[in-house]
């Protein structure tokens, strides 16, 4: 059984500066001893300060996205190779803003996830429902479209590098997480469609939830043995309260 991942995304806030001011705020507060696996992912720019910040901590570092090539004419894009230089072990793909506000579709982020497994980047690939979708009953075949269409043709070899984050795009960023027990419908459905598809072994890939978690919520949606951690978004933002939800996945462990 693997550890339980916490990653904290910060999406665009804070600059260098304030990145490294958190990191040593984070640092008084996080116990090293910790069993959690933790995972930061700040802006690309404080993404050099982060790495400096953390070199004696437990702490990884990962990027909230990447592009599919790796170098070439493609003004503003970064790729994996610039990332791995940086320190990072993984990425985030397929976020619902990205494929909201981005156009991302699932052909894309295939593609991406390809491109960071060939570069030793960890994907960390998001699937959710909208809440129209949810509304509609469509949930299982959404999340099962995201899956195979994110993760087309990834060996079964690869697969154990990927983590999935179920994040319902209703509950991101709104205050109201998805209960306990419609997360782990979910996770299982994403469990059983990974055993399925590439005879994966459930315990092999950890299934993060994603979407309003905070650290007054974290310890129930942990007791479900198939929530295996949590992508934390507004609640990483406040050392406090991303140690907290770190010591709520620690304590799931008793
Ligand atoms: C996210 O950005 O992935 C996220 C889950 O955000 P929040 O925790 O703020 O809902």
């Amino acid at each position: 059984m693997q550890p339980p991942l916490i990653v904290g995304n910060w999406k665009m806030y804070k600059t260098a500066s304030e990145g490294r001011e958190f990191i040593r705020d984070f640092l008084k507060l996080h116990t090293s001893q910790s069993p959690v696996d933790v995972v930061i992912a700040p802006p690309f720019t404080a993404l050099q300060a982060l790495h400096d910040a953390l070199q004696s901590s437990s702490i990884s570092l990962a990027a909230q996205n990447v592009f599919c090539e790796h170098e070439g004419a493609f003004t503003g894009e970064i790729s994996p190779p610039m990332l791995r230089d940086l320190g990072c072990t993984s990425v985030i793909l397929g976020h619902s803003e990205r494929r909201q506000h981005f156009g991302e579709d699932n052909d894309l982020i295939n593609r991406k996830v390809h491109s960071a497994l060939s570069h030793q980047l960890r994907p960390i690939l998001c699937v959710g429902e909208l809440l129209e979708e949810r509304e509609a009953g469509q949930t299982n075949a959404v999340i099962k479209k995201q899956l195979l269409g994110g993760l087309k043709d990834v060996s079964a070899e690869h697969m154990v590098q990927v983590t999935i984050a179920y994040e319902p795009v209703w509950a991101i960023g709104t205050g109201k997480a998805a209960t306990v027990d419609q997360a782990t419908e979910v996770h299982s459905l994403i469990g059983a469609i990974l055993e399925s598809t590439w005879e994966t072994k459930r315990e092999a890939i950890r299934i993060l939830y994603g979407g309003s978690v905070n650290p007054d919520n974290a310890d129930i949606l942990f007791q479900s043995p198939q929530i295996n951690g949590a992508l934390v978004g507004k609640a990483c933002l406040n050392p406090d309260s991303f140690v907290k939800i770190i010591g709520s996945a620690h304590r799931s462990l008793n």
